[in-house]
């Protein structure tokens, strides 16, 4: 099933322990699962990775977010008969799945990547359907850019309901767009030829997205933001202006944190690093909470979401 080298258990020095369950499909088992990111934090800190950017095609620039779904797969019969059974006695039941690791080493390599830096990535994306699916799974040359996939190119070893098994993992990594507009020019691009690919830049760093002003004195462009109807600086490629795309990453930022931390709830940058965000993203996260008034911090540096209303309501203006 792979030629990965296989992780020992006497060199593991710390293990995780996570739950799945036994599938939807009435006669079998999954040979794999999507595993719970909470529960696999200090594994796999899927946050650090995960990333609000903008990908500009054909001119069209959108805001956009990187999603990780870190999968496990297993190798074995006697595993899956074993699952098999445990499903006909119960199959709602939650089997235990304890994955080893050698943390110093895991911590060592982790650390040693960095994908902060990074101002943007070329590449190309199969037209297809993404004009409904709003996304593309991203190839493997654009991930190992962003998530230290050497790290995990082993055959974990793992316990699964006590059971020892060989496991690899698969970083599935998708990319999700958000902009009526691109979707359209998607969609006429698969009417002539859904196979064709385009160019793509996926873009990090603001200063990257080509909105720059060149304003000769008194000039304003004809063209007017599409949300705001503000004129369009006159060099803009994209059809909204950066005020609006900066409202349309911070709703992305703003709708992550609210997985962990409702409105109104204190926490600090100790939970956001436990979480998995790095220092860095956790500024540019804060500034542009901040930014909008969406957050409020306390003398002693805690934080708090501002109100529910205001923060539902920045979200249905600008997501
Ligand atoms: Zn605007």
């Amino acid at each position: 099933m792979s030629n990965k080298p296989v992780l020992q258990e006497k060199d593991c020095d710390y293990s995780i322990l996570t739950h799945v369950n036994l599938g939807m499909r009435i006669k079998d088992v999954p040979s794999g699962w999507a595993l719970n990111l909470f529960d696999i934090r200090e594994f796999i800190p899927v946050l650090r990775y995960e990333k609000e950017c903008y990908i500009r095609i054909r001119g069209i620039i959108s805001p956009c977010r990187i999603v990780i779904n870190p999968r496990l797969f297993y190798k074995g019969k006697p595993l899956k008969n074993h699952l098999r059974d445990l499903k006909s006695k119960d199959e709602n039941f939650k089997v235990p799945i304890e994955i080893k690791f050698n943390k110093r080493e895991l911590d060592a390599s982790l650390d040693e990547f960095n994908s902060d830096n990074i101002n943007y990535i070329d590449t190309d994306l199969l037209v297809g359907k993404s004009y409904s699916s709003k996304g593309w799974g991203l190839s493997k040359d654009v991930v190992s850019q962003l998530i230290p996939l050497k790290a995990y190119d082993f055959m974990f070893p793992v316990y699964i309901d006590n059971i020892p098994a060989e496991t690899r993992l698969n970083m599935q990594t998708r990319l999700f767009y958000n902009s009526v507009e691109l979707s359209k020019e998607l969609e006429e691009l698969s009417k002539r030829d859904s196979k064709q690919r385009v160019d793509a830049r996926i873009i990090f760093n603001e200063e990257y997205l080509d909105l720059a002003k060149k304003f000769k004195e008194g000039y304003k462009s004809e063209s007017k933001c599409t949300i705001c109807g503000n004129s369009l600086d006159c060099d803009s490629k994209s059809d909204k202006c950066f005020d609006c795309l900066d409202k349309e990453i911070t709703v992305l930022k703003l709708k992550k944190i609210l997985e962990y931390f409702k409105p109104s709830e204190t926490f600090n940058e100790r939970d956001l690093l436990d979480l998995g965000y790095t220092k860095g993203q956790i500024i540019i996260l804060i500034n542009k909470l901040e930014k909008y008034d969406l957050i409020s911090i306390d003398w002693d540096g805690s934080f708090q979401l501002v109100d529910e209303t205001t923060i539902t309501n920045f979200i249905k203006q600008w997501g």
